[in-house]
């Protein structure tokens, strides 16, 4: 599992991994001689080499070590997976965590919210077609995370995590979310 552990008080922040299941006992062993108060940001999957590839994408912000700017890329990123963080020590899927591993989400999202703003303004919606019946929209989503994953990412880590029943269903959850409420329908 990652961990980011954040020294607010000087704004860095550790991304180390552990091996086992919770962050906690690492975070009290780290807590041992170091002046600042730090606390748990965020538990995400993953092992050895997932921290490498999040070193080496945060390189502009490393400050020394495993520790890195709490600001730039390294904040937005703690910002989009927020809902994963906080105050919990098993690492769990958000949709902007998803999106940071495979940024044609995106691209997804966007023919989502065109779909939803063509539905602006008229009596009848129905969310199920604008998703269903939108070229390319279920195809391009299936595509990009779930068992239908056509994709590969180069660690087979987040590949495995992009593929899972979890992933699907978070990610699908944000998009099938931003289309409008069924109205006038037979849904
Ligand atoms: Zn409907």
């Amino acid at each position: 599992m990652i961990y980011f552990v954040a020294a607010m008080e000087i704004d860095r922040v550790k991304i180390g991994h552990t091996a086992g299941e919770e962050a906690g006992p690492r975070i009290a062993a780290l807590q041992t001689g170091c002046p600042c108060d730090l606390t748990l940001v965020a538990c995400l999957p993953g092992g050895l080499r997932v921290e490498r590839e999040l070193h080496r994408q945060f390189a502009a912000q490393r400050f020394r070590g495993e520790w890195f700017r709490l600001s730039g890329p390294v904040r937005e990123f703690l910002d989009a997976t927020a809902p994963a963080i906080v105050g919990s020590a098993v690492p769990s899927l958000t949709y902007g965590l998803l999106a940071f591993w495979e940024p044609r989400l995106l691209h997804v999202e966007r023919t989502v919210r065109i779909a939803a703003r063509s539905a602006e303004g008229s009596e009848r919606a129905c969310a199920n077609e604008l998703w269903f019946e939108t070229p390319d929209l279920d195809t391009a989503f299936t595509e990009t995370v779930g068992w239908y994953r056509q994709r590969r990412h180069r660690l087979e880590e987040l590949d495995a995590v992009l593929r899972s029943v979890e992933a699907h269903d978070v990610a699908f959850e944000h998009l099938y979310g931003l289309l409008p409420d069924c109205r006038g329908c037979e849904c």
